[in-house]
């Protein structure tokens, strides 16, 4: 099956020790049941401390630290998996963060994650999110339920590029072209979403509080807004099983689009890389976030 990224993907590798805000510190980490079996196998050297900070429970994972941070990790934010044993010892999940997958009709289509603070400064530095590649091939069938989202997708990056208009006016174009769009709810409405969604750090529940459907995107955060929506929609609208599933999902990819302006426009010591962050890790790594949204939108 064939496999695909936006032209940025090959751009990224982990930063490592320069990390500001770690993956491996506030994530459970589960370990796939072949990496279990695997470190449960080690009897020697660093293998030893591996197979001894794993709790076998239902979901196997290992136990953090009491400041939340995965055992592995070194005082200098480097892995000791990979350090003593070598990348081919990590689990799936440390592997393969910040990387998420879709399946579509043709293929599959891999992205980073914004939760991941270099993948945030890609996502959002890349003017060329239009550009989709075919990156290589994996095991697999194409899929073979679902609409054809790429249609979809093509006509939105193409309204999203078209720089004869201001970019609000690019927003009310795809709402009109969709009949979707944030203003379906007063702003008061979304507030009480807002309010009832889990949060990692109660602190982004009063920064998401800024909510407001109706601000005019800054000048300054236009380009990056764009990209923003882009990535949103590359990552949640392609597996629509049908067009009402669709619509959902452009719905949850454009109020989070706004979320992002309006958390810049009344925080302006944070840059739009944390914001985006923070709106991924809260709301887009949240399956339960994603759907309590989702479903205000798909009843509507
Ligand atoms: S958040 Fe991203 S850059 Fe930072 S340690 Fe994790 S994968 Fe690496």
């Amino acid at each position: 099956m064939k496999l695909f990224a936006p032209k940025y993907y090959k751009d990224f590798s982990c930063i490592a020790e320069k990390c500001t805000h770690n993956c491996c510190i506030g994530w459970e980490i589960d370990i796939d049941p072949d990496s279990a079996k695997k470190y449960n196998a080690l009897d020697s050297g660093y293998g030893k401390n591996i197979k001894n900070s794993m709790e076998m429970s239902e979901d196997p994972h290992f136990v953090l630290e009491e400041n939340k941070r995965c055992p592995h990790l070194d005082e200098n934010g480097l892995c000791r998996i990979i350090c003593e044993l070598g990348e081919e010892y990590l689990c799936r999940i440390c592997r393969e963060h910040p990387r998420f997958y879709n399946d579509f009709l043709k293929g599959k289509e891999v992205g980073l994650g914004m939760a991941c603070e270099e993948a945030a400064r890609i996502i959002l530095s890349s003017d060329e999110y239009d550009v989709i590649e075919h990156i290589g091939n994996v095991c697999g069938e194409c899929c073979n339920i679902g609409i054809d989202t790429h249609e979809y997708r093509k006509e939105i990056y193409s309204i999203l590029k078209n720089d004869s208009i201001s970019y609000d006016d690019r927003l009310h174009a795809i709402y009109e072209r969709f009949d979707i769009s944030p203003h379906i709810f007063e702003d008061a409405k979304w507030h009480e979403i807002i309010e009832e969604l889990e949060y990692l750090d109660a602190a982004h529940k009063e920064l998401f509080l800024n909510y407001s459907s109706l601000e005019k995107t800054p000048k300054e955060i236009e380009e990056i807004s764009e990209r923003a929506l882009a990535y949103f929609i590359y990552r949640h609208c392609t597996c629509a099983f049908d067009y009402e599933e669709y619509l959902a999902m452009l719905g949850f990819c454009l109020f989070l689009e706004r979320l992002f302006v309006s958390v810049y426009i009344s925080e302006s010591d944070i840059t739009p890389e944390v914001i985006g962050r923070i709106i991924s890790e809260e709301i887009e790594y949240s399956p339960e976030n994603t759907q309590r949204i989702i479903n205000e939108l798909y009843f509507w």
